[in-house]
């Protein structure tokens, strides 16, 4: 693994803000570092658009010291002793080492100020615990305690200390991440570890579950680390009727297939397809969901599914289709297309997706008060009618809509 030569490797702008971090830090006589993430991408050769920087002295005065010398945007939060920069699209955020004890599975940890070695004793993974310097005179200098960049080289995922999964059971959400994001393995004393620290998932608050759930279902293939979680046993400790199976397998094909942009509203319909109602709700209230927005398209596609018989029909007319998913969010749509079995029900979603749902009838509301309609309900029925007839291929110009309104109306 190449660990000389890092800091170049950062694309212009963010090696401009690097390196006047660190002449920054020389003249305040405190030493920064680039660390976490940016590190691991920079050796892999993996794009980053955050970075993170540390320093073993006062974090938020380098961020504005920064601000002013590059005339970036800044954001400081001083309860935390941290800030962030934003500059040319990317997201710089500086912080002070610190090191950290927890007292209790999955309460938040004791924090005070420490040194860069403490503060890489406090993170989840080998391969995540890598600062490199960045002041003038020890620029590149890699700081690897516990074996990063040999794990790096064989693509192993591991944590640091045997505790770690117990003072913070997310970090077995971040593995599966990272490990399946990377193409790497659990080196296996991890894997061991995880498998005897599941318990310690119920200690984590729905929020943060919710979280480490999200970031999975952003990744560019979650059907990896949905497959992987569901052997581990993770997806059972967040609900027990949660599993992964092949029918899950062929959905997430389906919707990760193409180039489209990742879609987590609908890869959170397509995991929980195959909860009852209950389970869904007893899910939900576990990750705090209840109330969202996932909470109403989750439902809505599990409500979908019980109708998906009666769109199993080849003769179904393309009004009668139209009225029956109009009121169901595509998202919803979508995660039935993804599984529905039988080959009319999923032409007919598709039909609906496609082309249905876009039809609309040239005559407006307005436009059929002139041509003589009563106000009232009549307006909305009439243009119901006009646009039955549209999506049924009864008419199609505007022409044939004023006429179905001269007979609607008697003239
Ligand atoms: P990503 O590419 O997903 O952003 P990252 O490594 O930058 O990966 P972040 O979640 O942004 O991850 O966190 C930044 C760094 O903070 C990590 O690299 C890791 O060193 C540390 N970290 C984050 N979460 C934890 C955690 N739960 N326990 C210990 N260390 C953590
Ligand atoms: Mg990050």
């Amino acid at each position: 693994m190449q660990a000389t030569g890092l800091i170049e490797r950062l694309p212009p702008s963010l090696l401009k803000l690097t390196l006047a971090a660190g002449e920054l830090a020389d003249k305040s006589g405190i030493r920064a570092y680039l660390v976490g993430g940016i590190v691991r991408d920079l050796m892999l050769c993996r794009p980053s658009i955050d970075i993170d920087i540390m320093a073993e002295g006062d974090a938020v005065r380098l961020a504005r010291q920064m601000a002013e010398k590059l005339g970036a945007r800044l954001t400081t939060h001083r309860a935390f002793g941290t800030a962030s920069l934003k500059i040319d699209g990317y997201s710089v955020d500086l912080a002070t080492c610190r090191s950290e004890v927890y007292r209790q599975p999955g309460a938040l940890p004791l924090v005070r100020p420490g040194s860069i070695r403490e503060d890489l004793q406090r993170r989840d993974f080998t391969i995540n615990a890598m600062a490199v310097c960045i002041n003038k005179s020890n620029q590149g200098e890699l700081t690897d305690l516990f074996g990063g960049c040999e794990d790096l080289s064989e693509g192993l995922v591991r944590v640091l200390h045997n505790k770690s999964f117990q003072d913070d059971a997310t970090r077995m959400m971040r593995a599966v991440r990272y490990e399946q994001r990377l193409g790497f393995r659990l080196e296996s004393g991890t894997s061991k570890l995880l498998r005897r620290s599941l318990d310690m998932l119920d200690t984590i608050s729905g929020d943060r579950l919710k979280n480490d759930l999200s970031l999975w279902l952003n990744e560019t293939h979650p059907e990896k680390i949905l497959r992987r979680a569901g052997r581990l046993g993770i997806l059972a400790k967040l609900h027990p009727a949660l599993s992964w199976d092949p029918m899950m397998s062929s959905a997430f094909r389906r919707a990760t297939r193409g180039n489209g942009a990742a879609n987590p509203m609908l890869y959170f319909c397509l995991l929980v397809y195959n909860l009852d109602e209950g389970e869904l709700y007893e899910l939900l209230g576990r990750l705090n969901l209840i109330g969202s927005r996932l909470d109403l398209l989750s439902h809505q596609s599990l409500e979908l599914k019980g109708n998906l018989d009666e769109l199993d029909n080849p003769a179904i007319k393309k009004s009668e289709l139209y009225f029956m998913l109009k009121e169901y969010d595509t998202t919803a749509i979508h995660a039935n297309l993804y599984y529905a079995g039988a080959a009319a029900a999923r032409r007919n979603l598709r039909l609906y997706l496609d082309r249905l749902c876009y039809v609309k009838t040239s005559l407006g509301g307005n436009e059929l008060l002139t041509l003589g309609v009563r106000q009232g309900p009549q307006v909305g029925i009439a243009l119901k009618k006009l646009l039955a007839a549209r999506l049924d291929g009864v008419i199609r110009s505007k022409s044939d809509e004023i006429d179905i309104i001269h007979r609607i109306i008697g003239h």
